[in-house]
């Protein structure tokens, strides 16, 4: 399973201290995206086995051209998932998109608590009740309404805020209780915002007991092991907080994620050695085996920060 995450806008209405797409830096960071940019022609989907698509940005609601890249993959039968932050995703927007063709929902969510919310982003407190109301609604339509949401998921930041057990447990505990199928963690990673506006976000030594007690709660209660991520996750964690090398050979990406940002695909955001090229590029397979020969070859030449975290599937283990 291989899926496409399409960088659909750069823009955003919120305001995460950690991130470069912070509505407050938006000015001095607005991109332009082409539309032609955003469509993959058909052949070179079938030569990269793509048979998902992952709308992502900044915030995909915002994107001018939602409608028209919706319309293009699932013309093509492919499912598509959007990942947004919830703000503009009440009842009608859900059903709106669902019409058009999104049935998996992802909601970025770090914490269930506007005080706590309050050391991730400056976002005032009717914004933060809009987004759980908006949660609790898609949880709602996703009990009730298979045909409209058929995945509900939550994406959840974990920094020296949230990282520790009764956040966490706090976050598990809601997803079971509404429907919610999946919750996936990643450590913040700093893309010199988070130096920038608050170091002290970010995960250190000083969280590593926290990270043990974390892997032995979710060691002792067995959740189904579709509802979050791999157990190995947490260790890896420590590993990399602890400063132990973890291995790049491990990465994931070649057989399952492509990446289109800026009218490229990409294995990742930060991968240096090997990209697939151009989004209007017609690949075949020949082509793409020949890339992904190249990538593992070069694949030792990557270190494995945080950011790695960010795209592998939710059972990924680095150790
Ligand atoms: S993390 Fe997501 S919601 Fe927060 S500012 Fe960045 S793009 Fe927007
Ligand atoms: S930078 Fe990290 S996530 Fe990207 S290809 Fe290398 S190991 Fe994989």
């Amino acid at each position: 399973m291989t899926e496409l995450i399409i960088d659909i806008c750069y823009e955003c209405n919120s305001s995460c201290f950690y991130c470069q797409w912070n509505k407050d830096n938006y000015e001095s960071k607005f991109k332009e995206i082409h539309l032609p940019d955003l469509l993959i022609p058909p052949e070179s989907l079938r030569a990269l086995n793509i048979d998902s698509i992952v709308l992502s940005g900044g915030e995909p609601t915002l994107s001018k051209y939602i409608r028209e890249v919706v319309k293009y993959y699932n013309q093509l039968e492919l499912p598509i998932r959007i990942i947004s932050n919830g703000i503009l995703l009440n009842r009608n927007k859900i059903k709106l998109f669902s019409k058009l063709g999104i049935k998996e929902f992802v909601f970025s969510l770090d914490t269930l608590s506007f005080e706590n919310n309050k050391r991730h982003s400056s976002n005032q407190s009717k914004l933060f009740k809009k987004i759980l109301e908006n949660l609790k609604n898609a949880s709602i339509i996703r009990r009730d309404s298979p045909s409209t949401i058929s995945f509900l998921g939550l994406n959840v930041v974990l920094t020296s805020m949230n990282c520790n057990w009764y956040e966490i447990e706090n976050i598990i505990s809601y997803s079971q209780n509404n429907t919610i199928d999946q919750v996936k963690f990643q450590p913040v990673f700093d893309d010199g915002y988070l130096s920038y506006n608050a170091p002290m976000l970010n995960l250190t030594k000083k969280n590593l007991k926290d990270l043990d007690k974390i892997y032995l709660n979710f060691r002792s209660k067995k959740y189904n092991s579709n509802l979050t991520n791999n157990i190995e996750f947490w260790r890896d964690l420590e590993n990399l907080i602890e400063g132990k090398a973890l291995v790049p050979n491990k990465c994931a990406l070649r057989s399952n994620t492509v990446l289109l940002h800026e009218g490229l695909l990409k294995f990742c955001f930060w991968c240096q050695h090997t990209i697939y090229g151009k989004s209007s590029t017609v690949f075949d397979h020949k082509l793409i085996n020949t890339i992904h020969e190249e990538f593992t070859k070069n694949l030792e030449s990557c270190v494995v920060k945080p950011y790695c975290f960010c795209l592998q599937p939710i059972n990924h283990k680095w150790s």
